[in-house]
């Protein structure tokens, strides 16, 4: 799954171009930086390769979800609905523009299911974030019937989905606005660093200024900016960028052996009587980063997870019992345990939401097993890999009587 295995000669280069000018900002600094914009080259790349007329880098993925929420105007007294199985980053983001974070089920494709969006849809819910977890893609045509009928704007968490694709276009270049990360553990990284992906050129203006403390960037010299709004510093350095840049290059090569590594596994796992996969609205367009089943029953999958780490396989998370990843665990999010204060109205609206049931999601993720895949493994490992797994979910089905 990760990038950060085939970091190599090709993020070193890009990185000592910096280093040899010793200009490690992306602005200002023309003269002594001699031509090198890497924040720059990097965002003109992503918009090639992901095919949308605007990209922002920023120094994270959860800055690029504040700061698209931020230039699409939601904030206090708006409520964005989300799943209630994605990373902690999605509701942060959220409550940081001053939003009510509303979760809604998944189904089996483990993103969000569209029957349960529409039954959180208030007169105050101003979007949809649908999250591309584990690599794979949310049911976005339904989703954006649902935005297009109701108004809301729709903001994809591609956080964990880059290259993946639905319906021919790129995860992330289909909604209002898309995000990426590229922190250490994503499909391509920075070390840090995250993005937002518009066509809208209002959008893609106003997350520049923000990302950069409202400055207006219309001038050559920084000095002289205005500040038509209020604005932070989100912005990534051109050290991250140089590695996303070569890390970018290398992206399509990355999905292959993804791709390649997680059709291994799959065959090692599909013929077992017993477990199912979830379901893809898009095959085509998975990254193959994760390759998720479940067990008919919840007690299953969690001992098949402690069989799989007892026998020293990792990457194997049983979200259910997982702290980052699912409701279950969100106790800061279901108590509104702030350091500091914040609105009360914002407060009990937290509260009201992460403090519903979520029956459905935990139907789902108690019998689930996600499979990270990795780009180092030979097809020999791959293969031993998928028939040691095989061999303990059998076991573990044989014994409880499946
Ligand atoms: C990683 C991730 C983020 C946040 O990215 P950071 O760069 O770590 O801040 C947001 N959403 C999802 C679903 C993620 O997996």
């Amino acid at each position: 799954m990760p990038g950060y295995e085939l970091f190599g000669a090709e993020e070193r280069k890009e990185v000592n171009d910096v280093l040899e000018t010793g200009i490690l900002m992306r602005y200002g600094f023309d003269g002594p930086r001699k031509g090198i914009w890497k924040a720059r080259e990097l965002e003109q790349e992503i918009c090639r390769k992901f095919g949308v007329k605007n990209s922002q880098l920023l120094s994270s993925g959860t800055a690029a979800l504040s700061t698209a929420m931020a230039a699409l105007g939601i904030g206090a007294g708006d409520e964005v609905i989300m799943p209630a199985f994605t990373f902690v980053a999605s509701f942060e983001a959220v409550i940081g523009v001053g939003a009510i974070p509303v979760l809604a089920d998944i189904d089996d494709t483990l993103t969000l299911d569209p029957e349960a969006v529409e039954r959180a849809i208030t007169p105050k819910t101003k979007a949809i974030m649908p999250v591309h977890m584990c690599g794979s893609m949310a049911q976005l045509d339904e989703l954006k019937q649902l935005c297009e009928k109701h108004k809301l704007l729709l903001i994809e968490d591609a956080c964990q989905a880059i290259g993946g694709q639905y319906k021919g276009k790129y995860l992330g270049s289909i909604g209002d606005a898309g995000t990426f990360s590229f922190d250490f553990v994503k499909i391509m990284t920075c070390g840090e660093g995250g993005a937002v992906l518009t066509n809208d050129a209002t959008v893609a203006e106003k997350c520049d200024q923000y990302s950069d403390h409202g400055h207006d960037h219309y001038g050559k010299d920084r000095g002289a900016d205005l500040h038509p709004y209020m604005g932070y510093n989100y912005r990534i350095s051109e050290l991250h960028a140089a590695v996303g840049l070569a890390q970018i290059r290398k992206l399509d090569g990355f999905l292959e052996l993804q791709k390649r590594n997680h059709q291994i596994i799959y065959n090692g796992l599909k013929d077992i009587p017993g477990i199912s996969f979830r379901r893809i609205p898009d095959p085509a367009g998975d990254t193959g980063s994760f390759l998720s089943f479940f067990l008919p029953q919840a007690a299953q999958a969690k001992a098949v997870a402690e069989e799989l780490a007892k026998a020293g396989i990792g990457g194997n998370p049983y979200w259910y019992d997982n702290n980052w990843h699912y409701i279950r665990k969100w106790e800061h999010l279901m108590n509104a345990s702030f350091m500091n204060h914040i609105p009360e109205e914002q407060k009990q609206g937290i509260m009201a939401h992460a403090n519903r049931a979520f029956a459905a999601s935990d139907a789902i993720i108690s019998r689930c097993i996600s499979s990270a895949i990795q780009l180092g493994w030979t097809e020999e490992e791959a293969a031993e890999r998928a028939a040691k797994m095989a061999d303990i979910i059998r076991a573990v089905l044989h014994h409880t009587g499946a």
